[in-house]
Order: structure tokens, then C-alpha cells, then sequence
């Protein structure tokens, strides 16, 4: 398959049936994220454990496509994983979309590589990479005394 073609069914699919779109009861952290120029919104929640494994991750918002379908996509990754590998990942799919990830980091993106042609694409990459600078923010912060203003 085509990469460009990939791209399109894998945010098709993920528009469609969401896996991780809804609410949950009692999450340890939420955040919003707001991507104004394009109009997306998308409300995070996790849960961590006591060893900062992610171990339930949600979504809710609207927004086009891309937004939605990529964070839908990093919870499919990010769930199970600790908070560093989490922080990493984000790293890895920031550098994808802007060309300077390696291949081994974009491997380990898995689904979310499909994305990757995003960096042919400047004015979508905010959307893309909405959910990825909102699970930053959110496991970033945690055990620091300060909280920084974006
Ligand atoms: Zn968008």
C-alpha cells in the first residue's frame, strides 16, 4: 500500500471507530487541548499507577479528522507504557513530523508512523500533533512544583 493511501484509511478507521472516544470515571489527569487554528478540542484523561505505567487513556472533543484520529491512535500506543516511554514516544512523533526523527524512532510509533507524510502537509501538523503536546503537558508536570504556562 502506498503511503499516502495508508495515511487516509488509517484516519478513516480511527474517525469511524474511535477505540479510546469517550469519559472516565475518576481519571488521575484530564487536559484539554485546543488547536485554534483549526477549531480542534480534545479532552484527554488517563490513569496512572503507583509505578507511573499509563493504564487507562480516553478522549473526547471534536475537531477534523487528523486530530481525532491521532489521538486516538497515541492512546492505542501510549496505554500499558511507563511515563518516560510515553514522554519519549512524544519526542519521536514531534521529530516525525518535522523530518528529523530516525527510522527506529519512527518504528516504535508503530500505527501512528502512518501519519508520517503529515510533514508534507504544514498547516495539518498541529493537528496531528495536538494529543502528543497535551500527554507532554499532562506527565511533564507531574512531581514538579511548578506548573509553566504555555
Ligand atoms: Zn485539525
Amino acid at each position: 500500500m502506498e503511503l499516502k493511501e495508508m495515511y487516509r484509511e488509517v484516519v478513516n478507521e480511527h474517525n469511524l471507530y474511535p477505540a479510546h472516544r469517550g469519559d472516565m470515571e475518576n481519571p488521575d489527569l484530564v487536559l484539554q487541548g485546543v488547536n485554534p487554528s483549526c477549531g480542534d478540542d480534545i479532552y484527554l484523561q488517563l490513569k496512572l499507577d503507583e509505578n507511573d505505567i499509563v493504564t487507562e487513556g480516553l478522549f473526547n472533543g471534536s475537531g477534523c479528522a487528523i486530530s481525532q484520529a491521532s489521538a486516538d491512535m497515541m492512546l492505542d500506543l501510549v496505554i500499558g507504557k511507563s511515563r518516560e516511554e510515553v514522554l519519549k514516544l512524544a519526542g519521536s512523533f514531534m521529530g516525525m513530523v518535522r523530518s528529523t526523527a530516525s527510522p527506529e524512532e519512527i518504528e516504535a510509533l508503530e500505527e501512528s508512523a502512518a501519519l508520517e507524510s503529515i510533514a508534507h502537509m504544514p498547516a495539518r501538523v498541529k493537528c496531528a500533533t495536538l494529543g502528543w503536546k497535551t500527554i507532554q503537558k499532562m506527565l511533564g508536570n507531574i512531581g514538579e512544583a511548578t506548573s509553566e504556562q504555555d
